[in-house]
């Protein structure tokens, strides 16, 4: 029997999930209180230039994953993109993550890799036997200077707090390449989308079982009218925030347009803890194939985010993993409702990551018979 299902938001976890149940024969109705589909991962062009403009920030397509990678690449064509991030630091310009040119340039050296992974161990601080902090962590592997030009400024700013706050398991690995590989990530698969995400996630949703509602915010007694209702919205915003408010960082982002070329690259970082943004971002070079004289940047700012903010990373120290644990306990006694994506299981989650959890999660549904607990990850 066709069921009838909710989905509470149109960004990559609502669009995928509902795609997946509508071509299982399902009727599916997505909901977003935004005036736009693709949550976060929205683009639009500037109707000035015409440069297709991230507008939550740049989102940068990457997975090991094939599943995903054929499936992104079954609704729209994939553009060859390598991401390369430069950092300014004391008022010089170095090349990101800290791979042997940084290490050069920083130390005025021509090191080959042997010789930089000498040095760069002998400036770590080896009396750190078990860093159990952000900063111990860094100045266990790299030492003080590389850590104070490029991770303390940048993480004070990020996170708002002393990276003697933040644990070690943030810097797990820390991210030093001993060759001239500046490609910030390591995956197999990696690109930006042709005609944009919004392209991308409004073909996905291009279904005859699919409808879509903007504008609408959902409530809980719009469960009524359906067999099953997947909530990618905030876990907390589910409950009224009755327990309190899960934490979490916003941004706020200053446009400024300029003629020509501002930066020359996608990503600048500013590792000074003066500098109060923490990056600008240049638009047009997120699609490289596309040429165009007039340029649209973001100065990116991050603070901590009140009631009426966007919520973007969510913070997950001691404090709000107990909130969400109780958060969840309560979730977990729903019924009809799976909670799902990057809101509504309090996760930073890559796109990648989030489409393979909305295919599981939509997998896991039409196995069942409509049988499924309100989390197929668990959040904590
Ligand atoms: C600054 C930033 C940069 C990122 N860059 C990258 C990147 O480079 N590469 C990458 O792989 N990933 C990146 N990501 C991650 C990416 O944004 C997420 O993977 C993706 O947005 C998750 O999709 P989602 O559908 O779960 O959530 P969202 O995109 O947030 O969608 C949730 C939707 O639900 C709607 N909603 C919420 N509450 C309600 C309600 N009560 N009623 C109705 N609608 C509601 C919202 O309006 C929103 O549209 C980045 C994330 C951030 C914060």
């Amino acid at each position: 029997m066709p069921k009838r299902i909710l989905l509470v938001g149109a960004g990559l976890s609502g669009a995928v999930i509902g795609r997946a149940l509508a071509e299982a024969g399902n009727a599916v109705t997505v909901i977003d209180e935004r005036a736009h589909i693709a949550g976060n991962c929205h683009t639009e062009r500037d109707a000035e230039s015409g440069i297709m403009v991230h507008v939550y920030g740049p989102h940068i397509f990457h997975t090991d994953d094939d599943r995903v990678w054929d499936y992104v690449n079954r609704f729209e064509t994939f553009m060859p993109y390598v991401n390369r991030v430069k950092t300014t630091s004391a008022g010089r310009v170095y090349s990101l993550p800290v791979n042997l040119h940084t290490i050069n340039q920083f130390f005025g050296k021509c090191f080959r890799p042997d010789e930089a992974r000498q040095f760069i161990e002998s400036l770590s601080d080896t009396s750190i036997a078990e860093p159990g902090t952000f900063e111990e962590q860094a100045l266990r592997f790299v030492g003080k200077d590389l850590y104070e030009a490029f991770f303390k400024g940048y993480t004070i700013k990020q996170w708002g707090c002393d990276p003697n706050d933040l644990p070690a398991s943030i810097l797990k690995r820390l991210p030093v390449r001993f060759n001239y590989d500046d490609n910030y990530f390591f995956h197999r698969h990696q690109g930006m989308p042709a005609n944009g995400y919004t392209g991308m996630i409004g073909k996905i949703l291009a279904h005859e079982g699919i409808e879509v509602h903007l504008n609408r915010r959902f409530s809980r007694s719009d469960a009524a009218e359906f067999d099953h209702v997947f909530y990618s919205g905030p876990l907390d915003g589910y409950f009224d925030c009755e327990l309190g408010r899960l934490g979490y960082r916003t941004l706020d982002f200053e446009m400024f347009r300029h003629d020509g070329d501002y930066q020359g690259c996608a990503v600048m970082n500013y590792g000074d803890a003066e500098v109060p943004y923490t990056r600008i971002t240049e638009h047009k070079h997120f699609s490289p194939w596309e040429k165009h004289e007039k340029s649209v940047c973001y100065k990116e700012y991050s603070r901590a985010c009140g009631p009426d903010d966007i919520p973007y990373y969510p913070i997950r120290m001691a404090e709000e993993k107990a909130l969400l644990g109780q958060y969840v306990e309560r979730a977990r006694r729903e019924r009809q409702v799976t909670f799902v994506g990057r809101l509504g299981t309090y996760r930073y989650l890559d796109m990648d990551v989030t489409i393979r959890e909305a295919l599981d999660a939509a997998e896991a549904y039409v196995r069942n018979g409509g049988e499924i607990p309100p989390f197929i990850v668990d959040p904590t």
